[in-house]
């Protein structure tokens, strides 16, 4: 058998030879091409960040569609939207005749075009505070408002878009908040978003909606919410439940909602409301930044980064 293993050892040297000669004419270079996969993106959605676009949007102030505050917040975001490099578009809209509002939509990627949506304004009037001497003060908005975009904005830093083969559409709506106030109604950006789809560059035929709104209470219990697509929940809920996050986004059905995925169900698109509405503070003027936390925020953050990171996965049985 000596002779056998002389000619292996010599075959090797040959070939390791060929190799060395192959990538000396950067033959690996092509050879890589197939083999190696594009590096990982390797920023992961931060609840700290997070926390910190709470905190920036509630320095400017009550967010009250028509308000300088407002106007201010939302050119922020579009200011910072652009410098990530997404592309920026903005639907002017009269909520009421003497009121200027605007929804702002975020596009980047490409592929099939899907929506994840909050509403930036935050209500007029704190009229579910236990005290009625606030009911004529404006919500601050941390939780109901601030939390749902501030998903979005750390989304649009540690999202890879392109590993989700989707157009990524972000979309600040603007007043969701005013119901019941004499004059407005709820979710009149998202009425208005849906029944100008057709006009929307790129975002125009999304395959769903998923919709963040006051999922920053410390106390987080976001549970399935009952107007929202089933198998969208199911694929969203499973995601958490993997990543450990069971105990606080619950696999178990409590409030049916209106919220702005109503125009999107009843224009026959799928859509999901991420909602924790256990929240003591909802329309009070202790919606304030210490009941919002990092964790939470973060827990929703990353179901979604990682879902979406997946390609959106779900399986369409019900
Ligand atoms: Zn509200």
């Amino acid at each position: 058998m000596g002779s056998l293993i002389r000619s292996i050892r010599a075959y090797t040297i040959e070939i390791s030879l060929l190799l060395a000669l192959l990538a000396s004419l950067g033959f690996f270079g092509y050879l890589g091409y197939g083999l190696i996969q594009p590096s990982p993106d390797t920023i992961i959605f931060s609840g700290e960040e997070a926390l910190g676009y709470v905190k920036t949007q509630l320095e400017f102030g009550p967010r009250v569609t028509g308000s300088e505050a407002h106007k201010q917040m939302g050119d922020w975001a579009i200011r910072e939207l652009s410098e990530r490099g997404w592309e920026v578009f903005i639907q002017p809209f009269e909520p009421l005749e003497t009121v200027d509002a605007r929804n702002i939509l975020a596009v980047n990627g490409s592929g099939p075009a899907v929506i994840i949506a909050a509403h930036y304004d935050s209500r007029m009037f704190a009229d579910a505070d236990p005290n009625p001497d606030n009911w004529t003060q404006p919500v601050p908005g941390a939780n109901d408002g601030a939390s749902g975009v501030a998903v979005l904005m750390e989304l649009a830093r540690s999202l890879d878009v392109a590993a989700s083969g989707k157009t990524i559409c972000l979309v600040l709506f603007d007043a969701e908040d005013n119901g019941r106030i004499p004059g407005w109604d709820w979710i009149l950006g998202s009425r208005f978003f849906v029944s100008r789809l057709s006009a929307l560059p790129k975002c125009s035929e999304p395959e769903f909606a998923v919709v963040v709104d006051m999922i920053g209470d410390a106390d987080q219990q976001v549970y399935r919410e009952g107007n929202s697509t089933p198998f969208l929940v199911d694929a969203i809920w499973t995601t958490a439940a993997e990543l450990g996050y069971g105990e606080w986004i619950v696999d178990a059905p409590r409030h049916s909602m209106l919220d702005d995925h109503t125009p999107f169900l009843e224009a026959g698109i799928p859509a999901v409301d991420m909602i924790d509405f256990d929240y003591p503070f909802w329309h009070t003027v202790d919606d304030t930044l210490d009941k919002v936390s990092a964790e939470s925020l973060a827990r929703i953050g990353r179901t979604l980064e990682v879902w979406l990171e997946r390609g959106a996965p779900y399986s369409r049985t019900n």
